[in-house]
């Protein structure tokens, strides 16, 4: 833990769940215990955001999986900025891989989502990483100051932000990068940031580790300097694995 915020950990629930597995996942974050200085937030799809947030403890936030680039209108499809203020979002998850490698979405497009939904007082959690082959290229820290400065491009402020480095050879596969690997990574943005932004930004932003992240694993990544979080998709399903990562604070 380097940022001086608190630790934070996200669960992206991504495109799963029914109205039946929602509810018991929900009892079972509202029964589990949570260390008290830690801030955590769930991603749900959006069409149940609804019924998490009327039963879900006020001790979790809730973020979105994607929003808009602009103010909503004629966007079939799409869900606005100001539509998840309006259901009670203080998040939106955004530049996660599989909008960026599913569903094509750019560098630029991602930083203009970010900087819009920062400028309506949405916090982002601003997804970064590379690729098995950019990896295996050399090309790690290359790819994520590129992401990193389509960010720092069009953000209004860094106030309100999470950076989450998810390497996408780690994502949904079970091969999670190892602690030295994650705080390499990490310790670059932060370098970055410092170079790039300003320093205060660099030793403030929270920057999270994503993939493959569970249970057993979480206790000795979190105890790396530079990882204040995660963000976490399978074991965030499990009310009570997730309870354990939120408490694999150091
Ligand atoms: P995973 O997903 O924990 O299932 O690897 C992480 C993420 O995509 O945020």
């Amino acid at each position: 833990m380097a940022g001086t915020g608190q630790f934070f950990v996200g669960g992206n629930w991504k495109c799963n769940g029914t109205k039946e597995s929602i509810t018991k996942l929900i009892s079972d974050l509202n029964s589990a215990k949570m260390e008290s200085d830690v801030d955590v937030v769930v991603a749900p799809p959006f069409i149940y955001i609804d019924q998490v947030k009327s039963s879900l403890t006020d001790r979790i936030e809730i973020s979105a999986q994607n929003s808009w680039v602009s103010k909503g209108g004629a966007f079939t499809g799409e869900i606005s900025v100001e539509q998840l203020k309006d259901i009670g979002c203080k998040w939106v998850i955004l530049g996660h891989s599989e909008r960026r490698h599913v569903i094509g979405e750019d560098n630029q497009f991602i930083g203009k989502k970010a900087g819009y939904a920062l400028s309506q007082g949405v916090g982002v959690i601003a997804c970064i990483g590379e690729l098995l082959e950019e990896r295996e290229a050399g090309k790690t820290f290359d790819v994520c100051y590129q992401q990193l400065k389509a960010y720092a491009d069009a953000v209004p402020s860094w106030d309100n932000i999470v950076i989450a480095y998810e390497p996408v050879w780690a994502i949904g596969t079970g091969v999670v990068a190892t602690p030295a690997q994650a705080q390499e990574v990490h310790v670059a943005v932060r370098d970055w940031l410092k170079n790039n932004v300003s320093a205060e930004v660099a030793s403030k932003t929270r920057i999270i580790y994503g993939g493959s992240v569970n249970g057993g694993n979480c206790a000795e990544l979190a105890k790396q300097k530079d990882i204040d979080g995660f963000l976490v998709g399978g074991a965030s399903l499990k009310g009570p694995e997730f309870a354990t990562i939120v408490n694999s604070v150091t």
